[in-house]
């Protein structure tokens, strides 16, 4: 019985495989690294599976806060290794991966479960789903609201502020210009759509294309990267677990 646990920014996710690669125990923390999301996603796991803390086998952690569980984990991991390989598990034909987290998008070229190229921006909020956080908080929104409401828009909107603090001022400005809430959610998610595309292309991305990271339940963001893209993309339910479940998948190979 093999645990992997993702440490990100925003969420904490934990998984436990067995032996056959069989996914016996899923958690997901809406709170990542520097709170108590880590011992909560490992509380959760070993609860939903019937275990016991003395039950661990070798645990491997991954993720922007994985260095914060030196004292739990065996093995810390890279999270680009880990994505790749959990994106692999889900769907073994994928050949790009874009991972949109709460405080970066990559995206990753893959070969037989295998990263072999990335590119990434950590840079900056925009894009990310901390960007799409901040602005379902301005406009009153859930996060499943907002990951739908743009479905529904008519008119075209562009968001042209490249920074996340300029652009909150910018929907601010369009809710006051009395703008309808789908068409300036649709002009959100075509901003962060836009940002993705630029990575897929630069990364030289390939057909099948899997979405994976918390965003990958923004069906807005979804849509829009696919329209962008002209393909449709490869979607997981589990697929924010993508870190987590390529961590479980590596410390199976542990001895
Ligand atoms: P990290 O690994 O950096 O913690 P995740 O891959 O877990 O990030 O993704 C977190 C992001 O996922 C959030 O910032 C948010 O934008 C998005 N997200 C989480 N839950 C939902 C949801 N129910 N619907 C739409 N988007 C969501």
């Amino acid at each position: 019985m093999r645990i992997g646990i993702d440490i990100g920014s925003t969420a904490s996710k934990c998984v436990i495989l067995a032996d056959g690669k069989e996914l016996v125990s899923k958690s997901l923390i809406p709170v990542g690294a520097g709170t108590s999301g880590p011992q909560r996603a490992i509380s959760d796991v070993l609860e939903n599976a019937g275990l016991k803390r003395e039950d661990m086998g070798y645990v491997l952690a991954t993720g922007y806060g994985r260095n914060a569980m030196l004292e739990i984990a065996d093995q810390q991991m890279s999270e680009l290794s880990c994505h790749a390989r959990g994106a692999s598990f889900l769907f073994p034909e994928v050949h790009t991966v874009i991972d949109i987290g709460g405080q970066d998008v990559k995206v990753l070229q893959i070969e037989n479960g295998v990263m072999t190229n990335f590119v990434m921006n950590d840079k900056c909020a925009a894009g990310t789903g901390r960007f799409l956080e901040m602005m379902a908080r301005t406009l009153e929104l859930s996060l499943e609201e907002i990951s739908t409401i743009g479905l529904q828009w008519k008119e075209e909107i562009t968001i042209s502020s490249m920074c996340t603090v300029f652009a909150d001022s910018e929907v601010v400005s369009l809710v006051a210009q009395n703008k309808a809430l789908p068409d300036i959610v649709h002009g959100l998610n075509q901003s962060v759509a836009t940002r993705a595309a630029a990575l897929f292309r630069r990364v030289g991305g390939e057909n099948p294309c899997m979405m994976t990271g918390g965003v990958s339940r923004n069906r807005g963001v979804v849509a829009a990267i696919e329209e962008r893209l002209g393909q449709p993309l490869f979607i997981h339910p589990d697929a924010q677990l993508c870190g987590a479940l390529g961590a479980a998948l590596f410390a199976l190979e542990m001895p």
